[in-house]
């Protein structure tokens, strides 16, 4: 079948090239779980991958319900309007859609500046308008993206969720998880777990290499801060919170996740696959000590 014809399938079109890259869209580790919402076809190729928190209310009902984070995390990816392709949890990795299926995961209509429609939502970033409005955050944004003007100038498309894949990262809290620093709120386990769905995408696409210091690797923040920043949407205080990579004390380890593709690009996505693993099991080991 032609390059054309398959559209974005195409990207995962040539995967016995690559004997461990994600084939027809689904990964070759990541749990899957049921997904029974109906996703549209992506129009282009995947592009990135973008990395989310859960919001903490995933915990307290986890605590009201007497179930793991993990089981009520994917009961609502299943049916929420905003959704997910990925959710590294507290016990493992899931997979709920084919990244080939375009899933709404960074709205573009609501944040600072109230309701503007998608177009001109980019517009105020093009404009240079969003960094006015958010000048501490911008100062950090931009000493993450030296180079780049906006956050719409990070990838190709008109719009995040064309573009990118979602992961969703659970974060510890109310007695929940397990985090190796006490500003952060996610396990070594999930930042690895970043890595090898970044690497697994960059073998089916094609990426280049040295990717993860890119646009192809970004975060909620990174995409629409509009609505990301300081608590509720009000980003004077500059802290970015999805999932809390620009912030004075950060809650992820960016550069941690970066490392790990990069050791993962040496050591094989099975390899890699094989420590998440072992990282999971001593997790729940710790948890049941
Ligand atoms: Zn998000």
């Amino acid at each position: 079948m032609g390059r054309s014809s398959r559209g974005a399938a195409l990207c995962f079109g040539e995967w016995t090239r690559y004997p461990r890259a994600m084939q027809e869209g689904f990964s070759n580790y990541a749990e899957r779980v049921a997904d029974l919402k109906r996703d549209k076809r992506r129009d282009g190729d995947v592009f990135g991958l973008a990395v989310h928190t859960s919001g903490s209310g995933i915990l307290r009902r986890a605590r009201e319900k007497g179930h793991s984070p993990d089981k009520i995390a994917l009961d609502y990816y299943d049916s929420a309007t905003y959704s997910t392709h990925f959710v590294a949890g507290h016990e493992g990795l899931y997979q709920l859609t084919d990244v080939r299926e375009h899933v709404k995961h960074i709205g573009y209509t609501k944040g600072v500046d109230g309701k503007l429609s998608g177009s001109q939502r980019r517009a105020w970033y093009h404009s240079g308008k969003w960094a006015e409005s958010m000048p501490e955050f911008a100062a950090r944004w931009r000493a993450a993206w030296p180079g780049k003007a906006s956050p719409s100038s990070l990838h190709p498309g008109k719009y995040p969720n064309g573009d990118y894949v979602a992961i969703e990262l659970i974060p510890a809290g109310l007695g929940y998880g397990r985090t190796f620093g006490e500003s952060y709120r996610y396990s070594l386990a999930q930042h690895v777990a970043v890595a090898l769905v970044a690497l697994e995408l960059a073998g089916a696409c094609r990426w280049p290499d040295d990717f993860e210091h890119t646009g192809r690797l970004a975060s909620h923040e990174d995409l629409g801060p509009h609505g990301r920043v300081g608590p509720a949407g009000n980003p004077r205080d500059g802290e970015g919170w999805d999932p809390g990579r620009h912030r004075a004390e950060p809650w992820i380890a960016w550069a941690m996740i970066q490392e790990w593709i990069r050791i993962g690009r040496r050591m094989g996505i099975d390899e890699l696959a094989g420590l998440l693993e072992v990282l999971y099991e001593a997790d729940a080991d710790a948890v049941s000590d």
